[in-house]
């Protein structure tokens, strides 16, 4: 990368640059930023939990023309690594673990398992286990020479993605930079820069089932995919009728509905109240089987990561 060019990282130059792309609309605008200061990424890299919307996966064939078109490198697409247990997204996750993504249960760290975790696996490697592998070379290289290489989070300099508290500068491996608050980008600005490079806005990048979903978000997929909605409710019916139940926590809300919004705080009250009744999966008794994953780890982990885009985004 012209690091040079791009004035981030003048003491930095022999490693390798990591765009962590989201899909969302303050990582494409990042990617813009990039382009109009010539400073190409060396890798651009989305995590892929397996509940992206179908949208944001379109997305991946708008930037992948406009990608070639500057010269930047093609997106990379990465998922977590198929562990003992045999899930393959978030969604099989919990649903082999009767339980929803811990965002619901007010805790974070999903997209530091299926994003964070997904791209770490690819960019330094595994030295054992079934999915041992040798990470990306560039940052190995980089690594072995004592370098660390920089990871671009797109966080935005707007008041939402200001109120996060994760504004890590460096770990163990990685330099994290924030270029969208460099340049004083806020969302607002995020979707000029998006539209002034002739793309499309794209829509926010989150799971379907996300627990940061806003009403309004649940009132679209649900016309728009009421299969992914039907699914919803299905993990959300599963963990509250499976072996641990939810006790406080209702639903993919967690403990009560979004303000102004019906329910108890599970999308199936919401959907209920709403009329959605075709849209609802017939309740059961509960799950007589067990899932036909094997069950290894019981928390889902969902949640923001710095080592991710935050997500949603
Ligand atoms: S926080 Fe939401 S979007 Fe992110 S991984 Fe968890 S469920 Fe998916």
């Amino acid at each position: 990368m012209a690091h040079g060019q791009l004035g981030l990282f003048p003491s930095n130059t022999a490693a390798p640059v990591i765009f962590n792309l989201g899909l969302g609309v303050d990582s494409v605008a990042m990617l813009i930023g990039l382009w109009r200061r010539a400073a190409r990424p060396d890798l651009v890299i989305f995590a892929n939990t397996g509940g992206e919307k179908p949208e944001t996966i379109a997305y991946l064939d708008v930037i992948s023309p406009w990608l070639d078109a500057v010269g930047f490198p093609r997106v990379h697409v990465v998922t977590r690594p198929v562990g003992r247990a045999g899930y393959t997204s978030l969604e099989e996750n919990c649903l082999a673990n009767e339980t929803l993504p811990s965002l619901a249960f007010g805790k974070k760290g999903c997209s530091l398992k299926w994003k964070a975790e997904a791209m770490d696996h690819f960019l330094l490697g595994a030295s054992r286990g079934p999915n041992q592998c040798a990470g990306w070379p560039p940052v190995i290289e980089a690594i072995r020479n004592g370098l660390k290489p920089t990871k671009l989070i797109g966080y935005d300099a707007g008041p939402r993605d200001s109120r996060r508290a994760v504004n890590r500068i460096e770990d163990e491996h990685f330099v994290y930079r924030y270029p969208l608050r460099e340049w004083g980008w806020d969302r607002d600005r995020c979707k000029q820069e998006i539209a002034s490079a002739g793309l499309p806005i794209p829509m926010k990048s989150a799971c379907f089932f996300c627990p940061a979903s806003q009403e309004h978000e649940l009132q679209w997929l649900a016309q728009t995919h009421p299969d992914l909605f039907t699914r919803s409710i299905a993990m959300e019916d599963r963990a509250r009728d499976g072996r641990h139940g939810l006790n406080a926590v209702k639903g993919l809300w967690g403990r009560k509905a979004r303000t102004g919004a019906a329910g108890d705080g599970s999308w199936r009250s919401w959907a209920e109240a709403h009329g959605l009744h075709d849209l609802i999966p017939p309740k059961r008794a509960r799950p007589s089987t067990r899932s036909p994953l094997r069950i290894v780890d019981d928390s889902d982990d969902c949640g923001d990561t710095i080592g991710a885009p935050s997500c949603p985004l």
